[in-house]
């Protein structure tokens, strides 16, 4: 008999950003899936002089109530500076990225803080399009965001959900899909969209 092998999400709130004149969440996902357990972003761990003005508050995952040796696997949804500063907590850990992400991280200017990066430890795992991580949980090409973005779909008990990093900012993005990636994050149909900086998850509208 085989069992359904479903993942629970859990948002974690890591830090907090000044954009005009308010406040931006940015949130991490947990994956618990039964046979292991996936960090999806890594948030910010520590402040840097080139992110300053954006007053980071920070609540890193170091300092959450999550054991990081229990984590066996990170995904970076894109390596944006709020989505890869704590990649270096996952040093011996794999860390599934799209390849064209890594390079041009790697090689653009001002695309990220590139010290979090490039630290040689970190073992990035580049990626060529879709991958299966674990079953019922995959990795899907969006650009639009970064060219290089990605999502992780993930089958849960309530259906299909994505965790979509900066694919859309805004809940409302989703509504009026533009970029290609927003157009296949809403073509996988799922029942809910988790975004990197909003409390809660996109869900489509009732038809
Ligand atoms: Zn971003």
């Amino acid at each position: 008999m085989t069992e359904a092998t479903h993942s629970t999400i859990t948002p974690i709130l890591v830090a907090q950003l000044l954009v005009e004149d308010g406040r931006m969440p940015v949130y991490v996902h947990l994956i618990e899936h039964p046979d292991g357990r996936i960090i999806v972003d890594t948030g910010m761990t520590e402040l840097h002089p080139a992110v300053a003005d954006m007053d980071p508050l920070l609540t890193p995952l170091s300092e959450q109530d999550l054991d990081l040796s229990s984590i066996d696997m990170v995904v970076n949804t894109h390596l944006h500076f709020d989505h890869c500063g704590g990649d270096r907590l996952f040093a011996d850990r794999p860390i599934h990225v799209q390849r064209q992400e890594l390079d041009d991280a790697l090689n653009l200017e001002d695309y990220t803080i590139t010290e979090w990066i490039a630290a040689p430890q970190l073992r990035f795992v580049p990626v060529d399009g879709e991958f299966e991580l674990l079953p019922g949980i995959r990795l899907v090409p969006t650009p639009g965001h970064t060219r290089g973005s990605q999502v992780v779909t993930v089958e849960t008990a309530e259906g299909l959900v994505v965790i979509a990093g900066d694919t859309a900012v805004f809940h409302g993005e989703l509504d009026d899909p533009r970029t290609e990636g927003q157009r296949i994050v809403r073509a996988l149909e799922p029942v809910a969209v988790w975004l990197a900086h909003a409390e809660e998850p996109w869900r489509p509208p009732a038809t």
